[in-house]
């Protein structure tokens, strides 16, 4: 076993620095020394649900940037120095209709998460990326194009992705009529990836204080959602919503704003709603979900975001303020994603 220092939760559901095991390398593996990680809304739910003395060590985190340090002997997509970046699953069986479909994400076995997932080879439960060290299959890594800053890129990996993949799926591009609900980390993502789409594209949030931001994302329009008059007036004119709220809310209002044909993805896993049917019927409209990605789809994203040079709105924090950074993203006081340098680790505690 190899040994690396990170963040784990015990079963209090406090981090505390803790020496942790990683894997020695299998033939296919690489080690990654992690530079950067972004602090996700899943990793604020995992720990509010870790709990109990018996519960495994839970290190959170399933976006990050880093180098490779280490290769297995079989490992050929990449060399000791290549920058990699790493999201939410490490494994899948690559064999089923879905992994075929280059959607591991959707894995009929199950993707193996990239912490708190159980690993397909020895059973043994995945550790996150608040730590310094990463050890997994290559195939699960992403190549780092050059000119993405590190550090921003981060957040491109699950909350970048999750957005992406619907974008893409939805065929929008230019002249597409877009509305992006909820400014916050997959929210202001999904509009500067829709923006370099082509797409026109509107905010819709509670706030009207995110006026400025919203220009400065690139987006047309501000709509403010409890403004019944403004909501009103935008029923029917979009083609595409994709509503990134993460709590318990009436669809309804949403669907309204669709066109003929339109879709609603819903991206912010909210378990069972209930819809009126004939908000569907009326307009022939549909509602979809989407979460994570597969791997092309991540380096085509990747690629496209360097390219049109997207990465995320960050605050980048040393990971011994993680803690802070949980707290501050559960009431929403970050703009727009909370980054963690891991380097902090290497240095010896007091
Ligand atoms: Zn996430
Ligand atoms: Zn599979």
């Amino acid at each position: 076993m190899r040994s690396t220092r990170g963040w784990a939760a015990d079963g209090s559901g406090v981090l505390r620095r803790t020496l942790l095991e990683r894997r020695d390398l299998r033939p296919d593996d690489i080690a990654v020394r992690i530079d950067y990680c972004g602090v996700c809304h899943s990793d604020l739910h995992a720990l509010r649900e870790h709990g109990g003395e018996s519960t495994p060590l839970l290190v959170p985190g399933h976006e990050f940037t880093g180098v490779v340090t280490e290769v297995g002997r079989e490992a050929e997509r990449f060399a000791v120095g290549d920058a990699v970046a790493v999201g939410n699953i490490v494994d899948a069986c690559l064999r089923c209709d879905m992994c075929e479909a280059g959607q591991e994400n959707f894995c009929r076995e199950f993707p193996t998460l990239t912490y708190g997932g159980a690993d397909r080879r020895d059973g043994t439960v995945t550790l996150g990326a608040f730590a310094r060290e990463y050890v997994l299959r290559e195939d699960f890594a992403h190549r780092l194009p050059e000119g993405l800053d590190p550090a921003a890129a981060a957040p491109l990996l699950c909350a970048g992705i999750t957005v992406w993949e619907p974008l893409r799926a939805l065929g929008v591009g230019p002249g597409t009529r877009v509305a992006v609900v909820g400014l916050g980390g997959l929210g202001h993502l999904a509009v500067k990836l829709a923006v370099a789409l082509g797409a026109r594209t509107t905010v819709v949030s509670r706030s009207a204080d995110k006026a400025a931001d919203v220009r400065r994302l690139g987006a047309d329009e501000l709509l403010v959602s409890g403004d019944s008059g403004t909501m009103g007036a935008a029923r029917g004119r979009f083609d595409v919503v994709l509503d990134t709220v993460a709590i318990a809310h009436d669809l309804g209002p949403y669907l309204d704003l669709l066109a003929l044909d339109g879709t609603l993805a819903q991206l912010g896993h909210l378990g069972t709603v209930s819809i009126e049917t004939t908000d569907l019927l009326i307009g022939r409209k549909r509602l979809t979900s989407a979460g994570s990605g597969g791997m092309p789809q991540t380096a085509q994203l990747l690629e496209f975001c360097a390219e049109h040079d997207v990465v995320a709105d960050i605050e980048i924090l040393p990971s011994s303020r993680v803690e802070e950074s949980l707290e501050r993203l559960a009431r929403g006081d970050v703009r727009y994603r909370f980054v963690l340098d891991l380097s902090d680790l290497d240095v010896a505690t007091p």
